[in-house]
């Protein structure tokens, strides 16, 4: 019989967890010892009895069998909590491919030394009316910062200060300035109770229509009887998500639950954020990428002291450990975010579906746009689905306008702007209103090219073309890479070299140039730079700083504007590249979504779509706001072609420093595949071939890709590869898994 080893940890912190030892598991413990239970070993020198937890099992070792230790016992309490963590972590290592190290590290917090994070709140000291006025008189002396915090108190008693400090984007000396004048006092309290009064939090309680209560009832019947399950919910921007996902989350906490919110950070908005403190009050935790590791790691720690019920944040909040976790709440479910970037490359949605049947919670998926994915399952009645179609109040849905960008050329319209976009517009711009317009692409232009003979810009480093910005630099996106704009084409010595499309900066110009006197604000990766001026544009232009936004996709995100009444999408196809199998679907999304920014207020509101290819189905779709019309064609393509959420897909992405080695370890692995697996029926290996980046940071990178209709096939390749790998002890050459992929390598 052959032995087999288990990979216990003795230590679970963060920083400890690269140190793991292997025991033998004797033969009367072999059903007992499973990846997650806590196990006694001897451990060092004197083989003092310890405690650890097993990580992951294995049938060969790289010590000397004779010199490896046993396990001398299984802990039978039952899974701890932290052992489930480890559970996960395993999981995450075996369905997505990557050390135990990188898994358990993905999953556990980093502890850190340093002092508690005091709680502080904000009160305000005078009463409503005077507090508007002193807004008011801010407002006018250009202090907006303190006018925003004037604002915000005025229908709220008290505020908590990282709230206002994170989302309001003001500083730690404006309050302090505003703590002087008399305005406001700031408190600190090692936990404050009820940062809003219970006054205001029935006020801001609407009346649920029926729709919500129906959804409200069933996940909640479902997980009293027995049967947590997954339910989607399919609702337009604005029709009262949210409220349904408060209410389900009430219910848990009242029978003693815990719940798990998973927002993109970038709909991580002020407004999100108040209506969850407004509710639950300091039983609200918030972790985002501004939280230091140590801040993150006090969390994490009031979450398992049973001091909070509920953790907000992106992806990995999915990993707080709640003892009796009762609902994972996964908003935006489409969001392309949600799937980690680095190793393991694992999906928030998926892995919550796991640790939610882990714990035997509930999991509640929304969107206005569900991913293919969500909905398959869904229409196959894995999930259960429910539909949203109508906004609550008296916002109604926009008029939708597409408009033919060739058709515009043909008369003579060589703007950025079609007629009617330019109409409409003007028209906003006379009355006060705002417009949001949206272009899929960053920089002022996109590549650069020579009109004579068609050389094209590159990065010297990484196999893309430069982008040129308005300082007369073209950089790389990828490493950085930066150099002067030639005055000539380095090829032809030609002088027409420059480059097409418009980019944020021209449609900023081109509004100056076509509208004097428009106040416009821009929203790009390079506007946006620093960690809070993402925040600080929409909150100028929520009040009203500018009348026109121009950005990319970022701004289509979650944000209520009551005060837009228009929305252009410049340029629909932009994302129709054709070299992605989820062009389609992310066009879908994106032109729905930029859609339901229209007319959250009361006016209505009216969009415009100008595209070179109105009849996509894409387009037509989205234009209609016709979720299943375009689920029905899209899932006809994948279905088609055999891809997700038909069958599945394995990309497999080799790092090289030499070129060589990288093309011949692809042809190596893609071989090993195709001859152990040669039985498996349906299994199809495309490559390998040079990475869409051939190289990056003069890395190179080649690429191959598995499919087939089992997930748990692609699995059983990935371990098999890991296998040779491990064997091969490459140097110089990295390996890495991509399940299903958002993007192409
Ligand atoms: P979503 O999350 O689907 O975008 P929200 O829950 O944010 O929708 O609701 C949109 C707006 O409608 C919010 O201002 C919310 O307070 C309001 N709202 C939600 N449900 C109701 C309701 N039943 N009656 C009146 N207003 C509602
Ligand atoms: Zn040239
Ligand atoms: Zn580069």
């Amino acid at each position: 019989m052959t032995e087999r080893y288990a990979d216990v940890i003795i230590d679970i912190a963060h920083e400890k967890v690269d140190r793991v030892f292997q025991y033998r598991i004797p033969d009367e413990l072999s059903d007992a010892v499973r990846p997650g239970v806590q196990v006694r070993v001897p451990f060092g020198n004197g083989n003092r009895e310890r405690t650890g937890y097993v990580v992951d099992l294995s049938e060969e070792t790289d010590y000397p069998p004779e010199k490896i230790k046993a396990v001398s016992a299984v802990d039978e309490k039952g899974m701890s909590v932290e052992g489930r963590q480890i559970l996960i972590a395993y999981w995450l290592k075996s369905n997505y491919g990557s050390t135990t190290i990188a898994a358990l590290k993905t999953v556990l917090p980093v502890k850190q030394k340093q002092k508690t994070l005091e709680k502080k709140k904000v009160v305000r000291l005078l009463p409503e009316e005077e507090t508007e006025r002193a807004a008011c008189e801010c407002e006018r002396k250009y202090q907006r910062a303190k006018a925003r915090v004037l604002a915000a108190l005025q229908t709220e008693e008290e505020l908590p200060y990282e709230l206002i400090r994170q989302k309001l984007h003001v500083a730690a000396s404006t309050l302090q300035a505003l703590e002087k004048q008399g305005y406001i006092r700031i408190e600190k309290e090692a936990f404050y109770r009820n940062p809003v009064k219970a006054g205001d939090r029935s006020e801001t309680r609407p009346a649920l229509n029926q729709a919500q209560r129906h959804i409200i009832e069933e996940v909640l019947a479902d997980y009293r009887t027995g049967r947590p399950g997954v339910h989607l919910v399919h609702g337009v921007t604005g029709s009262g998500k949210t409220e349904v996902y408060l209410g389900i989350i009430e219910e848990m906490i009242a029978m003693g639950k815990q719940a798990i919110m998973l927002i993109p950070e970038i709909a991580l908005t002020y407004q999100t954020l108040l209506r969850f403190y407004k509710r639950f009050g300091d039983r609200v935790s918030v972790i985002n990428s501004s939280l230091s590791a140590g801040e993150k790691y006090d969390q994490i720690e009031r979450a398992k002291a049973g001091e909070i019920d509920v953790m907000i944040g992106p992806r990995s909040a999915l990993f707080t450990p709640f003892a009796n976790l009762g609902v994972i709440v996964v908003d935006e479910e489409h969001e392309k975010s949600y799937k980690s970037e680095t190793s393991p490359r694992y999906h928030a949605r998926e892995t919550a579906v796991e640790i939610a049947s882990l714990c035997g919670a509930s999991v509640v998926l929304g969107s206005a746009t569900p991913s293919m994915e969500a909905y398959y399952r869904a229409v196959r009645g894995e999930y259960k689905l429910y539909e949203m179609r109508e906004r609550p109040g008296n916002s109604v849905l926009p008029a939708v306008y597409t408009i033919d960008l060739r058709e515009e050329l043909k008369q003579g319209n060589r703007s950025i702007f079609s007629r009617k976009l330019k109409e409409l517009m003007q028209d906003r711009l006379s009355k006060g209103e705002q417009t949001i317009l949206f272009l899929n692409r960053r920089g002022y232009a996109g590549f650069i090219s020579c009109r004579s003979c068609g050389h094209v810009m590159k990065c010297p480093h990484c196999d893309v073309s430069l982008s040129e910005h308005r300082n007369g630099m073209l950089t790389c996106h990828y490493c950085g890479y930066q150099e002067r704009k030639p005055a000539k084409c380095p090829s032809c010595g030609s002088p027409y070299l420059m480059g097409f499309k418009a980019g944020t900066e021209q449609v900023e110009e081109a509004i100056h140039r076509e509208f004097p006197g428009a106040r416009v604000l821009r929203m790009d990766a390079d506007t946006t730079r620093r960690k809070d001026s993402y925040e600080q544009i929409l909150a100028a232009f929520a009040d009203g700083e500018a009348n026109v936004l121009v950005g990319t996709q970022m701004i289509v995100k979650g944000h209520d504007f009551p005060g837009v009444t228009l929305v252009g999408v410049l340029a629909a196809d932009l994302s129709l590249n054709r070299n992605d199998y989820r062009a389609g679907e992310r066009t879908f999304q994106l032109l729905t979504q930029a859609a339901g920014r229209a007319g959250r207020g009361e006016r209505p509101g009216e969009v415009v779509i100008q595209t070179y290819q109105p009849e996509h189905y894409s387009v037509v779709h989205a234009a209609r706001q016709d979720y299943p019309g375009f689920y029905a064609e899209e899932i006809a393509y994948r279905g088609l072609v055999g891809y997700p959420p038909v069958e599945h897909m394995l990309a497999v992405l080799i790092v090289s420093r030499v070129q060589a080695e990288g093309e011949s370890l692809g042809k190596e692995m893609t071989d090993l595949v195709k001859n152990e697996m040669a039985d498996v029926a349906g299994l199809r290996v495309i490559g390998p071939t040079e990475a869409v980046i051939g190289k990056i940071s003069d890395l190179y990178r080649h690429t191959f890709y598995i499919r087939h209709g089992a997930y748990q096939t692609l699995v059983e390749a990935k371990d098999r590869l890991e296998c040779f790998c491990r064997e091969r002890k490459l140097k110089g050459q990295t390996v890495q898994f991509d399940f299903d992929p958002m993007n192409t390598f």
